[in-house]
């Protein structure tokens, strides 16, 4: 196998996400606190996800824009409030503005850059998200060749679009790629799908779900480039 590109999901897969999510909520939720008294005091977290889901339901399409849809939240959560129409847009814009310069603030594991840089020498990466990180604002974002976001895409993975974008990028076909992700069916099934090759990124160490399985694992990024060379060895 002639591997030239591998592509990487990015949340749990360079890094671990939560503690940047965590405090990316809470500075959106200590701005409406402050700025727009009565938005969110009133849910708990059940309720929010009610909030969210009854939102969900009206925009389905929204599913795959993960900014739009928490800006829209944010704006929602306001005119329920009795906020006006223009308070409660600045609102959502402002909020939504904190919640993101947090939630790119991650925290890469720290064999990630090591790895990318033994990498980039011999492939081309690319990033592949649902989320709405951006690999350029971390320390990892030199060594990447291009970046796809599912909300730039318009359909998230497991959709076969995002893959179909790295190979139009890169001008390879599947069987040169290796796809590297935390998430079994978004990651794995979708790349797989595809015919690319698959690397399951199982830092927490959890069983494989029912369904064909990756084509090499790892639970630490240090045992990504043997995977490689396995892949490549096939
Ligand atoms: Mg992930």
């Amino acid at each position: 196998m002639d591997i030239k590109v591998i592509t990487f999901d990015l949340d749990n897969t360079l890094w671990d996400v939560e503690p940047a999510l965590l405090r990316a909520e809470k500075v959106q939720q200590d701005w409406l606190r402050q700025h727009r008294p009565g938005a969110v005091e009133a849910y708990d977290h059940d309720g929010l996800w009610e909030f969210k889901k009854a939102i969900w339901k009206r925009y389905p399409q929204l599913r795959h824009h993960v900014s739009k849809f928490r800006i829209q939240t944010l704006y929602e959560l306001q005119v329920a409030a009795g906020y006006s129409e223009q308070e409660s847009r600045s609102g959502a814009e402002q909020a939504f503005a904190l919640f993101l310069e947090q939630r790119q603030q991650v925290q890469l594991y720290a064999e990630a850059l090591s790895v990318l840089d033994t990498l980039s020498s011999r492939f081309t990466l690319g990033a592949l998200t649902n989320g709405n990180a951006d690999v350029y604002k971390t320390d990892a974002g030199d060594y990447f060749d291009f970046a796809f976001l599912a909300e730039d895409i318009g359909l998230g993975k497991p959709h076969p679009d995002m893959f179909h974008a790295a190979l139009q990028r890169t001008g390879v076909e599947p069987c040169n790629v290796v796809h590297v992700g935390d998430d079994p069916e978004h990651d794995i099934a979708g790349a797989r799908a595809v015919g690319m090759h698959t690397v399951w990124m199982n830092a927490r160490e959890k069983t494989w779900p029912n369904g064909p399985p990756p084509s090499r694992e790892i639970s630490n990024l240090q045992q990504l480039p043997q995977a490689i060379a396995e892949i490549a060895a096939d």
